[in-house]
């Protein structure tokens, strides 16, 4: 008896000491990993936007973190946790350096920001990082955030856009969405280098198809500030091609509009965009506008709601799919429409001024002759991207419309 108690008082206090031992550890662990922060708020120049700093000054590294903090929950949620994980994988990266090292150039971390405010409750948050880990290791980085101040949306600048490297790429931009910093003002798109040096700019109106809905709707939303473009009014003409793509004729239609550089607009079938998404893709690149003629080419107003609204919704998908574009504007099959087809596009139905008739006449020089006599300045020219009688039109059509002063643009630009 004397013996068993023995024995348990003595493994209870080997198990004491052993806890006492873990949890000295753990209390060092801690200790040693712990940043000693001093935070402060401030205010911005900004009515509802407040500047949070957090600095900490240690032996191997330094960090100061500055960062907006809103009204808005979800915007201050999404922020900290931006800037957290900076804090994060600096500190990770800082461990794998050696510490004498650091003794002697201690590493830094520093975030910094700046508000660009649009109309109508949108700002652009411009962060950048300067990271120095080694002499080697260090970087500036800029990243954006676009956010809605009144409904409290937020997205990273690449999150902007349905595909932001063919966006990139269709629209020419000065820097990769994917690696730019960038802000919205005044209805441009402005890029920005590693030195936060302007590098160029696109226009909405020009990115509109590129990005997603929610922020389509947002950033066009807001009244134009833009100026009005002084100088001559160039006559405007918009040639648009339905029913395709067409592996063989909308080739050639691209080849022939390449070398006038005109630009055109395509309504497509969903279901031929379906079969040939590189081509879809093509259009775009090329810098081509895609409108929406529904999946099957039925008769709209023959269609229930439901079933408008599902050709319609499918063949945007397919084509944001194939091109990372959406199709702005809808033209119905045969231009049938009514006011609940209206209500469901939502916009006015892009039908057309000029029926060249080429689908019976599958006659190029009748189908040049209608155009050259209806043409006039704000004119939509309705083709069809399937006949290769159409495309053979194209040359001399093109050729003399640019020779009586008119300028190619897509049914958006008109
Ligand atoms: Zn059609």
């Amino acid at each position: 008896m004397k013996k068993k108690t023995t024995i348990i008082t003595l493994l209870a206090g080997v198990f004491l000491m052993l806890a006492m031992v873990l949890v000295n550890l753990i209390v060092t662990a801690t200790h040693h990993n712990k940043t000693v922060w001093a935070t402060s708020t401030s205010k911005s120049a900004y009515e509802n936007v407040m500047v949070k700093t957090k600095e900490a000054t240690e032996k191997q590294y330094r960090i100061a973190l500055q960062y907006p903090v809103f009204k808005q929950a979800s915007l201050n949620k999404e922020i900290d946790q931006y800037v957290k994980e900076k804090e994060i994988s600096f500190l990770k990266e800082m461990k794998q350096i050696d510490k004498k090292k650091l003794k002697k150039q201690p590493a830094s971390l520093r975030m910094t920001f700046e508000i660009i405010p649009d109309n109508a409750g949108v700002y652009s948050i411009l962060f950048n990082e300067k990271a120095y880990i080694t002499a080697e290791k260090n970087r500036s980085v800029n990243e954006a955030f676009i956010i809605n101040m009144e409904n409290g949306l937020l997205a990273k600048a690449p999150d902007l856009f349905i595909n932001p490297e063919k966006a990139s790429r269709a629209l020419h931009t000065p820097v990769e969405i994917k690696d730019a910093g960038l802000y919205v003002k005044n209805n441009s798109i402005v890029f920005l280098n590693e030195d936060k040096k302007h590098k160029g700019s696109v226009s909405l109106h020009r990115a509109a198809p590129f990005l997603k809905k929610e922020w389509r709707d947002q950033l066009t939303a807001a009244p134009s500030s833009e100026a009005v473009t002084a100088g001559k009014s160039v006559k405007k003409i918009a040639l648009t091609f339905d029913d395709g793509p067409n592996p063989k004729s909308t080739k050639a239609i691209l080849a022939t509009l390449k070398k006038h550089h005109a630009r055109a607009t395509f309504f497509m079938l969903g279901s031929r965009v379906e079969q040939y998404p590189a081509l879809v893709d093509q259009v775009v690149q090329e810098g081509h506008e895609i409108g929406n003629h529904s999946w099957s080419h039925r008769d709209f107003t023959k269609l229930s709601k439901q079933e408008v609204q599902d050709e319609i919704s499918r063949t945007a998908l397919a084509v944001e799919t194939a091109a990372g574009a959406s199709p702005i504007t809808v033209r119905p099959p045969y231009g049938a429409t009514n006011d609940l087809v209206n209500e469901v596009i939502g916009a006015k139905p892009m039908l057309w001024t000029i029926d060249t008739v080429d689908w019976k006449s599958h006659n190029p020089k009748a189908i040049c002759g209608i155009v050259e006599k209806e043409a006039k300045d704000g004119s939509i020219v309705l083709m069809h991207d399937i006949h290769e009688t159409t495309a053979q039109s194209l040359d001399k059509m093109v050729s003399s419309l640019q020779k009586q002063g008119y300028e190619l643009v897509t049914v958006s630009e008109l």
